[in-house]
């Protein structure tokens, strides 16, 4: 992600003001110049620039002239530190709440956007991700202008086991948006996308035909799909479609290949619109939710603890009886191996292993090592492991892998790991490892004995 190198120049200051042995105005002054020059690379606007660099000042020199610092340079960098990740943060941050679907009700969610956006595999990746949090979701193509985006639609919403509606002969969008969304609400789906055309030229008769389809679908919240390429003219083209569409939230899409994305992402705060997601590749994963906060914690490498833990209550949600279960089966410290596959499969189901990770703080850098692939595999081949496991073993505490010893301590593998092995195309030794990991993780859910799962017991080991 190109973001990231936009994080690690911040990071590289932010280090170097740690590294500082005093923190004067040079050193200050430095810092900022060092911060703002990162900043207007990744194309943000100079004046918010500006902005930000005056504000930083104010705030530190204040506190320098105050005395408040009780002459201890760490109190002086926790404070500048915290004056520059405030700022940051308001610097995407457009002070509006978006929509949030609810359960119970058949939210309706219209995408409009400018072709070749990313407004078709967005609407997917949407779908997929409120699919994944419980709510039974489907998409309506109501795009009739560009040949072939009802194939589009269709393929990625198979592959993505969504339902979808479109038509290849009705020629009016405004009447298959509607005859969509009323089949869709009839069959008391949660979340209904309504993917609009978005075409190049004729922008009267887009905007047009967007304010159509709107009246007849009513939807809760209008999305604009924006291109990060763009970068600070994201501002022109969001105020356009604002001036039509009446939009409640904004999604950037291609963050993964563009060093214009900052320029984009703080272009669109500065509209008072929301972004709520990221589109950060081709995949349909790759989707991230974006909140000021969590955004610039993860950017400055701090993790975003919140997140993760929002991500974990969604999922949760999805399943509200079976976590109840697990979270009884963890203050009674009863985790077995079956528990633990369901806990390692949610968290393949939540995203890359990578995008999890990152969201950890002070995660040991080696397990965050190889590739999203690599990661995948990793837990995959665990699941293998388990799977080639009897019923009695996957309820057990696995200690009937062991040949314990008079004291109870393990003295070798019965012949369980071997067969284990065999079975699930591994080795012993990974079968071994396999143990030793779960045991670990049970231990420390057992400590957490929380909501959570082991996640929480990380976290409390920190
Ligand atoms: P639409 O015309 O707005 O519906 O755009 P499409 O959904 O057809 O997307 C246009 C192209 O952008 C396709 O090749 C997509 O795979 C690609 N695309 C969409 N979102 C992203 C993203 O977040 N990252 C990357 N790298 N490509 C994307």
């Amino acid at each position: 992600m190109v973001l990231a190198d936009l994080g690690r120049k911040l990071n590289a200051a932010l280090s170097s003001l740690n590294r500082a042995p005093v923190v004067d105005d040079k050193v200050l002054d430095a810092l900022l110049k060092e911060i703002c020059a990162a900043l207007l690379e990744s194309d943000v606007n100079v004046k918010l620039v500006q902005q930000l660099r005056q504000k930083v000042k104010t705030k530190a020199k204040a506190y320098f002239e105050s005395g408040a610092d009780r002459g201890k340079e760490a109190n002086r960098k926790n404070v500048v530190q915290k004056a520059i990740y405030d700022e940051l943060v308001q610097l995407v941050d457009p002070g509006v709440e978006p929509y949030k679907p609810k359960k119970g009700h058949t939210n309706v969610i219209m995408a409009v956007g400018l072709q070749g956006n990313g407004k078709t595999t967005t609407c997917t990746k949407l779908a997929v991700y409120y699919q994944k949090r419980g709510f039974k979701s489907c998409i309506v193509c109501a795009d009739t202008f560009r040949a072939g985006a009802f194939d589009q639609t269709r393929q990625s919403a198979t592959k993505a086991k969504v339902a979808y509606f479109g038509s290849y002969t009705e020629t009016d969008p405004v009447a298959i948006a509607a005859q969509g969304v009323v089949k869709f609400k009839k069959e008391r789906f949660d979340v209904i996308i309504v993917d609009t055309s978005g075409r190049h030229k004729q922008e009267s008769e887009l905007f047009e035909e967007m304010v159509q389809i709107g009246q007849a679908v009513k939807p809760d919240m209008t999305v604009l799909v924006l291109d990060a390429s763009i970068g600070q003219a994201a501002e022109a083209q969001s105020r356009a479609f604002k001036e039509s569409a009446d939009f409640g939230a904004i999604i950037v899409t291609k963050m993964d290949g563009h060093a214009k994305g900052g320029g984009a992402i703080s272009a669109v705060a500065a509209t008072k619109t929301p972004i709520i997601f990221l589109g950060v590749g081709e995949h349909l994963s790759d989707l991230d939710k974006f909140s000021p906060q969590p955004f610039i914690s993860k950017l400055l490498g701090m993790g975003d603890v919140q997140g993760l833990m929002e991500h974990m209550h969604e999922m949760a949600a999805a399943n509200p009886d079976k976590q109840k279960e697990m979270a009884k089966k963890l203050e009674e410290g009863k985790l077995s191996i079956r528990d633990w596959r369901e806990q390692i499969q949610n968290v393949m189901n939540m995203g890359p292993i990578s995008k999890i990770a990152s969201m950890i703080p002070g995660l040991p850098q080696e397990m965050l090592e190889g590739s999203d692939e690599e990661g995948t595999l990793r837990m995959k081949r665990m699941i293998y492991i388990t799977d080639s496991m009897s019923a009695v073993e996957l309820d057990s505490d696995g200690s009937m892998f062991m040949d314990l010893g008079k004291d109870g301590k393990p003295e070798g593998l019965t012949w369980r790991c071997t067969r284990v092995a065999r079975g699930s195309g591994t080795s012993v030794r990974e079968v071994e490892e396999l143990l030793c990991q779960y045991r670990m993780m049970a231990n420390m859910a057992k400590q957490a004995g929380g909501k959570h799962g082991w996640l929480q017991g990380i976290q409390k080991m920190q």
